[in-house]
């Protein structure tokens, strides 16, 4: 695929890809990365840096260049897998069943763990300091969530500059490096929802209060109000993503369960939006005579990207890939990063790296076919030595 620099040897490169299948293997849900930290920690260890704990099972671990002061840059990786029941055929495939790495953070995790390698040879030529940060739980809210979070509260950002991150993207071209200043990633609310009606006979519908029909309605009645809310350009999305609801096919049931998310690319038109669900959830009441119990809350916020640690980005990614390889065509994106509460308490910059898909015919992120591409560790590695050699080189 065309990455200019040979970064990692021929061994360096086997190991990190060694490392990434095992990680693979051994899926573990946020924030129970138990196995996942001790071999990132050994990894670690073997390659001069001395990790601690943060964060119940992520790791921080920081060394100076030797060349004298300057800034402290922070690249960070995420170590959690996703409650996915994993259906490909790989020799490493998870062991774990309903537990997957569906998001690829097997593979960041490995990337940040070959740039350790790569910086234990060349801290001579550095000045400053280069903090290595792997949190947990990065995944949304029914995964427990917010690792990224606990990471600033336990003072993982104390003292950094600029902090760093990625994300393999399927959606992009192997290989290439999407960036932009400002929103990257949208914030996002949680939904969830329980429908009471009153059940009975499926015969006599008459008799009953159901809460299946009311919830058909009130999807519809969320999906017009985006439609209706936004407008060209507005940046938000809503979507339900669970409905269960019903035991047999003669009972009209008491209640159904609805879960979903708004994704929107600023606060105050997230916010709006919310109020309106709230509003849609008193009219269906008013309106079907079912109660709903309803949560509508904030979960992460939305991913900014800082002016200065984006030029720094640009101008690394720009050296080691190429000026065609860099651009800001499909940002912003509508998922949602906890990378955004390290990118609150410090500048930083958060970039997505292609995976090779731009017709989305393979996996993406999420799906459970999806498995990250080796073929990153080497451009992933190469990009984050170059933004910190921009800032640290002597
Ligand atoms: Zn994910
Ligand atoms: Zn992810």
């Amino acid at each position: 695929m065309g990455v200019p620099s040979k970064l990692l040897s021929p061994d360096l490169a086997a190991r990190a890809r060694a490392l990434r299948h095992d990680l693979h293997r051994h899926p573990e849900l946020g924030f129970q990365e138990r196995r996942t930290q001790a071999k990132v920690k050994e990894w670690l260890t073997a390659h001069g840096w001395d990790a601690r704990e943060v964060a119940g099972t992520g790791l921080m671990a920081e060394r100076a260049g030797s060349a004298g002061d300057g800034p402290t840059i922070a690249i960070r990786a995420d170590l959690d897998a996703l409650p996915i029941r994993e259906t490909t055929e790989l020799e490493y495939r998870s062991v774990h069943e309903g537990v997957a790495h569906k998001c690829g953070h097997d593979g960041h995790t490995s990337i940040v763990c070959a740039l350790a390698a790569v910086l234990d040879t060349r801290l001579a030529s550095l000045r400053g300091k280069v903090r290595l940060l792997f949190q947990p739980a990065e995944e949304g809210a029914t995964c427990g969530g917010g690792g990224g979070r606990v990471m600033v509260e336990e003072g993982a950002l104390d003292g950094v500059d600029q902090v760093f991150g990625l994300h393999n993207w399927p959606g992009f071209p192997k290989g290439e490096v999407r960036v932009i200043t400002g929103t990257v990633m949208a914030q996002e609310h949680r939904l969830a929802f329980t429908i009471r009606g009153r059940g009975g006979h499926a015969s006599e519908p008459q008799r009953c209060v159901d809460p299946i029909a009311a919830g058909v309605r009130f999807v519809q009645s969320l999906y017009a109000l985006v439609a209706r809310s936004v407008g060209l350009g507005g940046g938000a999305v809503l979507s339900i993503t669970e409905f269960h609801a019903g035991t047999a096919n003669n009972i009209i049931p008491d209640r159904a369960q609805l879960t979903g998310t708004i994704r929107s690319l600023d606060d105050a038109l997230g916010e709006r939006l919310a109020e309106q669900v709230r509003h849609a959830v008193t009219a269906l009441e008013q309106s079907t005579g079912v109660t709903v119990d309803a949560v509508v809350e904030r979960a992460y916020p939305a991913v900014v990207n800082d002016p200065g640690a984006t030029g720094r980005l640009e101008r690394a990614a720009r050296r080691v890939l190429g000026d065609d390889r860099v651009s800001s065509e499909g940002l912003p994106l509508a998922a949602a990063e906890d990378f955004a509460y390290m990118a609150a308490a410090v500048p930083g910059c958060y970039f997505l790296l292609g995976a090779g898909d731009p017709v989305g015919v393979t996996p993406g992120c999420h799906h459970p076919d999806f498995d990250f591409d080796d073929e990153l560790l080497e451009p992933g590695a190469a990009v984050f030595l170059a933004v910190i050699e921009d800032a640290l080189a002597r």
